[in-house]
C-alpha cells in the first residue's frame, strides 16, 4: 500500500468551493495509486465562526480565567466540525470517507493541555480502513491521553498530527496544503521578489520556523525528520509543485546539484525587548546564574544571550518585559531596557564553514545604516537584533545581499 497523508489548513476547508478543490487533490492522489489519509484544521481564520481563535474567544467571555483543560474541550470542536464536513464532501463524491478524531486515529499524548506532546501514534485503525478502500478524514491538532482526556497539540498543531500520522504509517509523503505555493525565501509582503523554494532541508525549515517564518510547525518537521518522511508544502488553490522538505536540500529533479547558495531564506521576529543587566564586583560570583534562574522561575524564555564580566545582555518577548524588569529590580539588579526591537535571521545550510558570510551580513546592514544591537550565529544561521522600525530594510537588504532575489 502506498500511503500519502494530505493535510489541509483552515483556508483550504473554509467554504464549499474550496472543499471541492480538496476533493480534487484527494481524487488525484487516488488516481496516482495512493491510499490517501486526509487531515484537516479548523475552518477559516479568526472571525470565521468555527475557527480556533473564534472558539477561544467564546470560551474567554464565559470564564474569568479558563483552565487549560476546559480550553482544550472547546478548541477540539473546530476540527470536529471541519472533519465531519470534509468527510461529507468526499462521501457526496462517492468516496467511502470516515471521520476520525485524533484519539480515534490513535494519537496518544501526555496530559499537557493546550500543548500536549505525542507519546505514541497507533496506526491500526487507519490501516484497517485503508485496506477496505476507505478514506480516513482525521481531525488535526487533537490528541487523547491514555485515560481518555481530550488534548490539543499547540497552536498550528495540525501539521504535527499529519507528520506523526505519516511517520507511524510509514507514508511515502506528507503533503501540507495551504494558501501559498510553497515556502518562500522571505515574507513577500516585505520582499516583493521573494521566491518559492523548490526544496529545503528539514534543518533549515526548522530554523526558519523558529525564527519567525510562518511556514510549518517546527515540531511537524522534527517528527518527519526522525523517520525521513518527505514533506511537501503546497497550495490547494493551484497545481504548483510546492516546496519539498527532505534531508537533502538543493538538489534538482535530475539529482544533479544546483548552484549552491550560502543562504536559503531570511526571516524575522518582532515584539522583542533587549535587557542589559549591570553586574559589579561587589555582587556574588553567582549573580549571573541568579538572573537567569529568576527568569526561568517566572517561565520567561530568553534569547540572544551574551554574558560578559560586567554585564549580561539578552532579549525576551515584549509581553513579558514588565514582569521580568520588576522581578530583576526587586532582586537589586540595575537594568536597562531597549524596547521595540526585532530579530532578523538569515538561514542556510550552505553557510557552514564559508568564510566572509558575517562580513557580507554586516556590510548589507551598515550600507543601509541599520543599527546592529546584537548578533548571534550558528553553523547554519546568523541573526541580528535591530530597531523594529528597520526590520523591512534589514530583511530586504539581506535578501538581496545573499542573492536570494535571483
Ligand atoms: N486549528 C488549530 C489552530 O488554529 C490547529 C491548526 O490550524 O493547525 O491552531
Ligand atoms: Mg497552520
Amino acid at each position: 500500500m502506498r500511503i500519502i497523508v494530505q493535510k489541509f489548513g483552515g483556508t483550504s476547508v473554509a467554504s464549499p468551493e474550496v472543499r471541492e478543490l480538496v476533493l480534487r487533490k484527494v481524487e488525484r492522489a487516488r488516481d496516482q495509486g495512493f491510499s490517501p489519509v486526509v487531515v484537516v484544521s479548523a475552518m477559516g481564520r479568526q472571525g470565521a465562526p468555527y475557527a480556533t481563535d473564534t472558539l477561544i474567544g467564546i470560551a474567554r467571555t464565559a470564564y474569568k480565567g479558563i483552565a487549560a483543560r476546559e480550553l482544550d474541550q472547546i478548541m477540539y470542536c473546530g476540527e470536529m466540525i471541519s472533519a465531519v464536513v470534509m468527510a461529507g464532501t468526499l462521501q457526496a463524491a462517492g468516496m467511502e470517507a470516515v471521520m476520525l478524531t485524533g484519539g480515534h486515529a490513535g494519537i496518544i499524548t501526555d496530559a499537557t493541555f493546550n500543548n500536549a506532546r505525542i507519546l505514541k501514534c497507533d496506526p491500526t485503525r487507519i490501516i484497517s480502513l485503508l485496506k477496505q478502500g476507505k478514506v480516513p478524514v482525521i481531525c488535526g491538532f487533537q490528541g487523547m491521553t491514555g485515560d481518555g482526556e481530550f488534548t490539543t497539540l499547540g497552536r498550528g498543531g495540525s501539521d504535527t498530527s499529519a507528520s506523526a500520522l505519516g511517520a507511524s504509517l510509514n507514508a511515502e509523503m506528507v503533503e501540507i496544503y495551504t494558501d501559498v505555493d510553497g515556502i518562500m525565501t522571505a515574507d513577500p509582503r516585505i520582499v516583493n521578489d521573494a521566491k518559492i523554494l523548490d526544496c529545503i532541508s528539514y534543518g533549515e525549515v526548522c530554523q526558519l520556523a523558529h525564527q519567525g517564518a510562518k511556514v510549518i510547525h517546527p515540531r511537524a518537521v522534527e517528527i518527519a525528520m526522525q523517520k525521513n518522511i518527505p514533506l511537501v508544502v503546497k497550495s490547494t488553490f493551484s497545481d504548483a509543485p510546492g516546496t519539498l522538505i527532505t534531508n537533502i536540500a538543493k538538489e534538482d529533479t535530475d539529482g544533479a546539484a544546483v548552484i549552491d547558495k550560502v543562504a536559503t531564506g531570511v526571516t524575522y521576529l518582532t515584539n522583542i525587548v533587549q535587557i542589559k543587566v549591570h553586574l559589579d564586583e561587589t555582587m556574588a560570583s553567582d549573580a549571573s546564574f541568579k538572573v537567569f534562574k529568576t527568569l526561568a522561575d517566572s517561565d520567561i524564555s530568553v534569547d540572544l544571550i551574551n554574558v560578559h564580566p560586567g554585564q549580561i545582555m539578552f532579549t525576551i518577548n515584549a509581553d513579558h518585559a514588565e514582569r521580568a524588569a520588576a522581578k530583576l529590580k526587586r532582586q537589586g539588579y540595575e537594568i536597562e531596557l531597549l524596547e521595540n526591537c526585532a530579530k532578523v535571521s538569515v538561514v542556510g545550510g550552505g553557510m557552514r564553514e564559508v568564510p566572509g558570510v558575517m562580513a557580507s551580513f554586516i556590510e548589507a546592514l551598515s550600507c543601509n545604516k541599520i543599527a546592529i544591537l546584537q548578533t548571534v550565529d550558528s553553523h547554519t544561521s546568523i541573526s541580528v537584533l535591530v530597531p523594529q522600525s528597520d526590520v523591512g530594510a534589514a530583511v530586504k537588504s539581506l535578501h538581496e545581499k545573499f542573492g536570494l532575489s535571483t
